[in-house]
């Protein structure tokens, strides 16, 4: 007996099966939905190709490569288009592209002379004290000065988290900001300096890694895998209770040798854990998801004013308006929508405004209207609509993040065969989470051989 359950067919439960399967382990996914891909899903309809979650992939780890090949999916993967390249920022109302190179920092107008002048300061600033734990809105004022914070930091943290600066662990949120900081003392000269260490790693940077998606979109991916997995894959199958056993677990009354748990650290606690040491892990649903909806807009070319020249517009919560940012999905990728139309994928919600993430599809689609009529220069109603809404979207690493990840390790030593893995672990994004599948498969791997070896080891003595 050495198969392995997992909880959770999202991306980092599906790599993780699939690693293990390749390793020659038995795995059973239990999927509590009716789809494998968690947030993941790609809608096709009416010619338009939606991605109502996630939209890309940033290749920043080989892992993630290494999983497409094996997959057999390269002929199917696709970069974003060079066009995607220009970055909106919102200010005063109107967008303004992200500057590129140091000349177009020096003449944007995203940014004041005086917030310009102050960033020179940068290299020049202490690192904070040992054992201070900050918010990231305290450690790039600090560093950065309160503009760069309002008109970069504060919408790229809505991009990327859905999440609020001032509640965001800069030490757990962005980990590598912070060791610049720790490393070099600065996060520009860490910029420079930093980049030898990533090329030994061969890791790229979140700036310099390719965005990729699928034909037929992401859903391309967990689709693949599911179907290798064919029966082993439990769909609307919740666990509801785990325990564990003198040589393993059961699972829903099934028996493996392991687990690993991968659905989100709030529902964890909604599991009945029989364990033999006892664990308090009714903490983890302290864990906050905000509330984020999608709505992804169809409009015929003519209807949209701007050129849509970029990968898409985030906007600062110091400015008059809703959104947290739109993508420019059609300049994205190819086969996006239709001949003579653009797709635009928006984002609503979020910590900065959770009553708005929470709202109805009316409210969702006039706030977008209103806002994409100032900043894009749309005239008319959309031609296609898709909506959905994520009730607890992105696990966010506050300040303080660190009792979980305590209580996390503690789980994993007190229990041992029970694994954790997922986005709220290993960092929140595509990439993240399939190198966490990637991950927790080898440790899952190298325990189930060590306990088969044990058992072996036993009966050989019984035998003697
Ligand atoms: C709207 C949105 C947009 C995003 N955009 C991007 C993006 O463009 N690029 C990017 O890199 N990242 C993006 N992210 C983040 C990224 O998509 C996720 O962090 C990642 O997909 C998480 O994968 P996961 O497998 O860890 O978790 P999930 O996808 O949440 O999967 C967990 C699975 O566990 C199942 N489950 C839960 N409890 C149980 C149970 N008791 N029994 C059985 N099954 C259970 C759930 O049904 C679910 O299918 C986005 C996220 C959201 C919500």
């Amino acid at each position: 007996m050495n198969s392995v359950a997992i909880i959770g067919a999202g991306i980092t439960g599906l790599t993780a099966a699939f690693k293990l399967q390749r390793k020659g382990i038995p795995v059973t996914v239990y999927e509590a939905s009716d789809h494998a891909g968690g947030v993941i899903r790609s809608i096709r309809r009416d010619g338009f190709l939606a991605e109502s979650g996630p939209n890309t992939i940033l290749e920043t780890a080989p892992e993630i490569g290494a999983l497409i090949r094996d997959l057999g999916l390269e002929h199917r993967r696709m970069y974003s288009s060079p066009r995607a390249e220009k970055r909106y920022l919102v200010r005063e109302r109107k967008l303004v592209s992200l500057p590129s190179s140091p000349m177009g920092f020096l003449r944007t107008r995203l940014f004041s002379p005086a917030a310009k002048l102050r960033l020179l300061r940068e290299p020049f600033i202490a690192p904070a004290p040992d054992g201070e734990e900050e918010t990231v809105a305290h450690f790039v004022q600090r560093r950065l000065g309160q503009e760069f914070l309002d008109y970069a930091i504060n919408p790229f943290v809505g991009g990327v988290y859905a999440g609020d600066p001032n509640h965001l662990s800069v030490k757990h949120a962005f980990p590598k900001l912070y060791s610049l900081e720790q490393r070099y003392g600065s996060l520009i000269k860490g910029q420079f300096l930093g980049a030898r260490e990533r090329k030994r790693r061969a890791e790229v940077s979140k700036q310099n890694a390719r965005k990729l998606s699928f034909d037929e979109g992401l859903q391309v991916l967990p689709q693949t895998i599911g179907d290798r997995l064919g029966e082993d894959v439990l769909l609307n199958s919740a666990v509801k209770s785990l325990a564990q056993t003198a040589d393993g677990w059961t699972v829903n009354g099934d028996h493996h040798a392991a687990v690993i748990y991968t659905g989100p650290a709030y529902r964890l606690p909604q599991i009945e854990l029989k364990t033999e040491r006892y664990i308090n892990y009714a903490p983890l649903s302290q864990v906050q998801y905000p509330p984020v909806a999608t709505l992804v807009l169809g409009f015929r070319r003519q209807d949209v004013r701007h050129p849509l020249d970029g990968f898409g517009v985030l906007v600062p919560e110091i400015e008059p308006f809703n959104i947290l940012g739109a993508l420019f999905s059609s300049t994205l990728f190819p086969n996006r929508a239709p001949e003579g139309h653009v797709l635009i994928t928006i984002y609503l919600g979020g910590t900065r405004a959770p009553h708005i993430g929470n709202s109805d599809f009316a409210t969702h689609l006039n706030l977008a209207l209103t806002d994409l009529r100032v900043l894009l220069g749309v005239t008319a109603e959309p031609t296609f609509v898709h909506h959905t809404v994520f009730r607890h979207a992105i696990p966010q690493y506050d300040v303080g993040y660190g009792r979980f990840k305590a209580l996390m390790d503690e789980i994993e030593t007190n229990a041992p065969g029970l694994f954790l893995a997922g986005n709220y672990r290993d960092g929140i994004s595509l990439g993240d989470s399939i190198v966490s599948g990637h991950k927790v498969a080898e440790r899952v791997g190298r325990f189930v051989n060590e306990r088969a070896g044990l058992a072996a080891a036993v009966q050989t003595l019984v035998a003697l």
